[in-house]
C-alpha cells in the first residue's frame, strides 16, 4: 500500500504562455549575463511554439540546443 507513482509520470507541457499542449521539444538555453557557461535552462515547446520560442532565444543569442523531448507520450502525424 506504500507504492507511489513515479514522479515523472505527468506529461511535459509547452512553456509558451497560455499553451497547454504537450511539449515535443526541449529548447536548451543560457543567458551569459545570468548563468555560468555550463548552465542550461530548458523551455519546453509544442510543435506550434517551437519556432516562436526558438526565435525569441535565437534573437538574443541564448539558444544552445534543441532536443526532442524523450518519452513523448504520443506523436501524431
Ligand atoms: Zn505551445
Amino acid at each position: 500500500m506504500a507504492d507511489l507513482p513515479p514522479p515523472q509520470s505527468e506529461p511535459p507541457i509547452c512553456s509558451a504562455r497560455g499553451c497547454r499542449a504537450p511539449a515535443g521539444w526541449a529548447l536548451r538555453w543560457n543567458n551569459p549575463r545570468l548563468h555560468t557557461p555550463d548552465r542550461r535552462k530548458t523551455w519546453l515547446a509544442c510543435a506550434e511554439h517551437r519556432e516562436h520560442l526558438g526565435g525569441f532565444l535565437t534573437a538574443r543569442g541564448f539558444l544552445r540546443d534543441v532536443e526532442p523531448v524523450p518519452a513523448s507520450p504520443r506523436l501524431d502525424p
